[in-house]
């Protein structure tokens, strides 16, 4: 995508929702290092259930360890991959504890040193508490770049130094939450929703999805073909049920 079109597809999606933000809920730079450390592989919605108690009492890492490794455990059972996410949550609020003096760090060397934080995770927390212009690539953000050639890349580091290179100001610092958001709710993964997109003339991606009422539904397009070869195979059954049922009452000859 052209530098001129990069601009006009932040400039509609500023236009579109002015004030982007993660939809994890956080109270401090630490809760909100937890939530996204929650979320990998997890939606946010499912990490906000499972946090909202805890984080109404627990806002610092000495109380997530007096809490203790079994009651988060507990706590957020509902969410993928629980056990290990625990053990890295107490793992890294006793590393603030002793390293960093109970703070989250602001360079990513540190971020990245602690228990279950990796690049995406730090992009997050620097960009979204430290107001840094980072670009967190996740599963939405790399479909969206790829899909409507914004940033297209075979992995997400090549993804994420191209939105590096590209993403003009003044769309930087909120550059990622618009992504994510579009790729949430519009550039969905199975069917993007092109009819109602306001990208639509600047994206690359060329099976455009038809409004809904242009669509053939599948279930129609089933019953045209299905419906036939459903109906033969009824007919075939009812036959092959006849010639077993004369088969059974047929007297059996005795020598
Ligand atoms: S036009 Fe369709 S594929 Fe392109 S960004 Fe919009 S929703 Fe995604």
């Amino acid at each position: 995508m052209k530098r001129d079109e990069v601009f006009e597809f932040f400039r509609r999606l500023a236009e579109a929702n002015p004030s982007p933000t993660t939809e994890l809920e956080s109270t401090n730079p630490y809760t909100l290092l937890v939530a996204v450390v929650l979320s990998a592989q997890a939606t946010d919605a499912s990490v906000n259930l499972a946090m909202r108690p805890v984080f109404a009492r627990i806002t610092r890492p000495k109380q997530m360890l007096a809490l203790g490794e079994e009651r988060l455990r507990e706590a957020i059972k509902t969410i993928g991959l629980f056990n290990t996410k625990a053990k890295n949550v107490i793992a890294l609020s006793q590393t603030l504890i002793e390293r960093f003096g109970g703070e989250v760090p602001r360079t990513r060397e540190e971020l990245q040193s602690l228990p279950g934080v990796g690049r995406k995770t730090a992009n997050v927390v620097l960009n979204t508490a430290f107001g840094e212009e980072t670009f967190a690539v996740d599963t939405h953000v790399f479909r969206v770049c790829n899909r409507t050639g914004l940033a297209p890349g075979k992995t997400v580091d090549e993804v994420e130094a191209k939105l590096d290179r590209l993403v003009p100001q003044p769309f930087r610092r909120d550059a990622h939450h618009w992504l994510i958001l579009h790729g949430r709710y519009t550039c969905k993964a199975r069917l993007p929703e092109c009819w109602r997109c306001p990208v639509v003339d600047l994206c690359r991606y060329k099976p455009k999805t038809p409004p809904p009422e242009e669509r053939v539904k599948p279930s129609a397009a089933r019953t045209g073909s299905r419906g036939k070869s459903a109906t033969r195979t009824a007919k075939v059954q009812t036959a092959s049920r006849r010639t077993a049922n004369r088969s059974r009452s047929r007297p059996i000859r005795l020598p």
